[in-house]
């Protein structure tokens, strides 16, 4: 699983798996629109190119090259990535780290390799890199990313092998949105594939999105039904819902929460202009106005067991466990 684990490009994956194999030294760019995945795949072009024992497929994945590589700890790779305190990367930064370093030797592995976001490079650092990309010493390989070659230096475009990514189909936006929404509905991952301009980043970030608010609704409904519900629908079915969005505790407790503070304010004040979830507003009210017995004291004490739910995650309790102790709690003093 190396190259293979990265949806779609496969032409482009081939090629960049024997390139690795072959090991010379070189320049790639590879272009393409923000959000279509160069860096995963420069990630793993540069892995392939540390790798001991590179295939088909690229690294093999359990080297010992491949596990420096894993752990950020190798000195033969150098990433240039957008800088925490600059807008662009600083031209001593280029200088010192990319031009300087390019003629020293690699260390473990055969190849030293540098990965560079262009998207982060002024005309300076570009100039300043033009000598080492033009003629790199043996066993050194550039391997550039750009979203934007018009913002490339042309006597930096004319040094590079430019490899433009493949457009991805809508299969292939499917999968790679189902791999990092998991539990998202089929429905949901097709609209958010839909509206993503086919940018696989664009689908994934309106997915997360579209989940947040499927979390907010699914909480409701369950937090409306609580009082009415039994023991055994708290335990076995509303665990299970949550249990669907295991790696979003934090939506899940924040809409919780929203809920809570949302029937506190209609408790005390019917006719409060705006409430969290506005949209919803009318189920909100129902619950208040069928469960007089509700008071915020009650409001307060499931608050309590939504801080113990995060308390229980932060100490890396199971989710399951964590989730059906906070919804049987909320249950007990929310029960009619
Ligand atoms: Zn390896």
């Amino acid at each position: 699983m190396a190259f293979s684990s990265i949806t779609g490009q496969k032409q482009i994956k081939i090629r960049l798996a024997a390139e690795a194999q072959r090991r010379g030294s070189g320049t790639y760019m590879l272009t393409g629109p923000e959000g279509t995945g160069k860096r995963l795949l420069a990630e793993e072009f540069a892995k392939a190119l540390m790798c001991s024992d590179a295939g088909p497929d690229g690294a093999c994945g359990v080297c010992s090259n491949c596990r420096y590589f894993d752990n950020c700890t190798t000195p033969d790779v150098t990433r240039v990535y957008e800088p925490s305190d600059t807008k662009m990367v600083k031209v001593d930064f280029i200088k010192d780290r990319v031009v300087a370093e390019s003629y020293l030797k690699p260390q473990f592995a055969r190849t030293k390799t540098f990965i560079i976001d262009f998207d982060y490079l002024g005309v300076e650092s570009q100039n300043a890199l033009l000598k080492s990309l033009e003629e790199p010493l043996k066993d050194v390989v550039f391997i550039l990313t750009s979203s934007n070659t018009d913002a490339v230096l042309d006597t930096v475009m004319s040094r590079v092998t430019e490899i433009r990514l493949d457009p991805y189909s809508d299969e292939e936006l499917e999968e790679i949105v189902r791999a990092n929404c998991p539990g998202l509905e089929d429905g949901k991952i097709k609209t958010a594939v839909y509206n993503s301009g086919k940018i696989p980043g664009k689908a994934i970030s309106l997915a997360r999105e579209d989940s947040g608010i499927s979390i907010r609704h699914e909480i409701n409904s369950i937090m409306t039904a609580m009082p009415a519900s039994s023991y055994i629908d708290v335990l076995e079915d509303f665990t299970e819902v949550l249990s669907g969005f295991k790696d979003d505790a934090k939506i899940i407790a924040s809409s919780i929460l929203l809920f809570l503070d949302d029937a506190g304010r209609l408790i005390n004040y019917p006719d409060c202009r705006k409430i969290n979830n506005e949209n919803e507003r009318e189920a909100i009210e129902k619950f208040v106005a069928s469960n007089k017995h509700i008071d915020t004291i009650k409001l307060g004490r499931c608050t309590e067991a939504v801080n113990t739910f995060l308390r229980a995650l932060e100490v890396n309790s199971n989710f399951d466990s964590a989730a059906s102790a906070m919804l049987l709690r909320i249950h007990e003093v929310l029960k009619k």
